[in-house]
């Protein structure tokens, strides 16, 4: 039997971060109450003209130019015709066969090694709107129409991604790239970025494609995943057991966690697409592009190999610091306000992570700026404050972004590094718990940590603990040795 290898491509719609839908002004508001968003334009009613929203252009051709996509000077838009409740016109505005963007690649990273894959095109359209179905019998389904004419933006890859965990990389790597870029959410689960997943397979080292099955209907990355291994599975046993693939599209369901088919290709609609004719063709200039290029951010894996290289920081940490464009805005922010890197990344990555994760808040409302951060870090180095302390204080600036330097001073917070005072208190210590200092004594060295945290818990974690260390130890063998 010969080995087969997968070949996949992705069809991925995001929707673009406008305020306002593509074609006329009603607001794109996400969750708002049913058919409330909505006016004679995107409700289809006659003798209304569609109006293209310059935003949605912007944000098309900055994302073409990022994916490094020829920006066609000259494109268009078509119908696509087809019937379906929730489409109230009976066609959708799309773009046929002169689309904004042509051509381009996206770098991924996949178990550690790059690869680009190559995108055919990206296009603009208008979303559909719902249909809400009744959950009780006996109640009425209905349409909401707030979605309709939502832009979206179609991004369609080559058939160049080789397996389910290089297909999820690659979503992966497309939502941060549109992210960094503040085009779209891209949050699947409130339907701001879509994927249909085309997949065949082929004998391996074969130049020709084999037949696609197109596979709707998953609604996480890990589910195209899925889908796509469960696909590549089902069709591998199908030619193992002779048969012939056909050319489908078939649905995911995440319960049974299988694919079932929905349409063949016989059944295929025929969309009888021609030039919308209430729309002007679209024609970008070159001074539009430069000055939309001008304005583009570095993309992701570009801004983590520079991290890497300008602040010697593990990949580890960069990963974490680019997972976001603010937060390695803020970063960078700190390192420059005169941070040092390491120690920055450990801060950001540490207290301030979990801080914001546990109060659900996003680094836009945080009230710690870069200049806290370079102050704090320096009263822990200089050892004005213990480690312990410094999170304390950390929690302290998150809650009421008062100075760090303020917060130990009314606190009385400051390192406790007075000789005589850490003798007293190591003597306290070394009498109360004769138990662990049998132990040290014994052999056992480990038994020290406990004895120093008895000294940092008498001080509410001041005590210098190196001090404290040296001191215990040297207690400890002194009188270990008259005996
Ligand atoms: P359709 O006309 O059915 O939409 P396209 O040629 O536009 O098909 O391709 C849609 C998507 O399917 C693209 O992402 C493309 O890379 C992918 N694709 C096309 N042919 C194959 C194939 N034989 N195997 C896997 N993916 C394919
Ligand atoms: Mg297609
Ligand atoms: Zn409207």
């Amino acid at each position: 039997m010969p080995d087969y290898e997968a070949v996949i491509g992705l069809e991925v719609h995001v929707q673009l971060k406008t305020r306002s839908k593509i074609f006329c002004g009603c607001p794109t508001t996400f969750g708002a109450e049913p058919n409330t968003s909505v006016c004679p334009v995107c409700l289809g009613l006659p003798g209304s003209l569609p109006v293209l929203n310059e935003t949605a252009l912007r944000y098309s051709i900055l994302t073409g130019i990022m994916l490094g996509s020829t920006i066609s000077s000259f494109s268009k838009f078509d119908r696509k015709n087809y019937f379906y409740p929730d489409l109230p016109k009976n066609y959708q505005i799309s773009q046929y066969d002169l689309p904004l963007c042509v051509g381009g690649e996206l770098e991924i990273e996949f178990e550690g090694k790059r690869k680009r894959i190559g995108i055919t095109r990206v296009h603009l359209e208008e979303d559909a709107g719902k249909l809400v179905h009744a959950e009780v019998e006996g109640e009425d389904s209905g349409v909401d129409f707030n979605r309709t004419g939502v832009p979206l933006l179609e991004i369609v890859s080559e058939p160049e991604i080789s397996s389910p965990e290089e297909a999820f990389a690659y979503l992966k790597g497309l939502k941060l790239t549109l992210q960094y870029l503040g085009v779209s959410d891209c949050d699947m689960e409130k339907g701001s970025l879509r994927c249909d997943a085309n997949v065949s397979v082929r004998p391996r080292g074969e130049k020709l494609l084999g037949v696609k099955v197109e596979v709707k209907n998953m609604n996480s990355f890990r589910a195209v995943q899925k889908a796509l291994a469960y696909e590549i599975e089902r069709q591998n046993r199908a030619i193992a057991e002779g048969q012939r693939i056909v050319q489908e599209t078939r649905l995911w369901e995440a319960e049974s966690e299988m694919t079932h088919p929905m349409r063949s290709k016989e059944e295929a609609h025929d969309y009888r697409y021609f030039p919308e004719p209430d729309l002007v063709p679209v024609m970008v200039d070159h001074a539009l592009q430069e000055v939309l290029r001008a304005s583009l951010p570095e993309a992701p894996l570009k801004r983590r190999d520079r991290l890497v290289a300008q602040y010697a920081l593990p990949e580890y940490d960069v990963e974490v610091l680019t997972s976001e464009r603010e937060l390695a805005d803020y970063f960078e922010a700190c390192v420059t306000a005169g941070a040092e890197p390491k120690a920055a990344s450990n801060l950001i990555m540490g207290e301030m992570l979990r801080l914001l994760k546990e109060r659900a808040l996003t680094l836009e409302g945080c009230k710690i700026t870069p200049k806290h951060i370079v102050e704090i870090l320096a009263l822990v180095s200089s050892g004005a404050i213990t480690g312990t302390t410094g999170k304390e204080v950390f929690a302290e600036m998150f809650e009421t972004g008062k100075r760090p330097g303020e917060i130990v001073h009314s606190g009385g917070l400051a390192q406790i590094s007075d000789q005589a005072e850490l003798d007293r208190l190591a003597d306290e210590v070394i009498a109360k718990n004769t138990k662990s200092v049998e132990d040290y004594r014994s052999g056992k060295a480990k038994a020290i940590g406990f004895l120093v945290g008895q000294v940092m818990k008498a001080t509410k974690g001041k005590a210098n603990p190196q001090m404290v260390n040296e001191i215990l130890k040297k207690k400890l063998e002194k009188d270990s040795s008259k005996r």
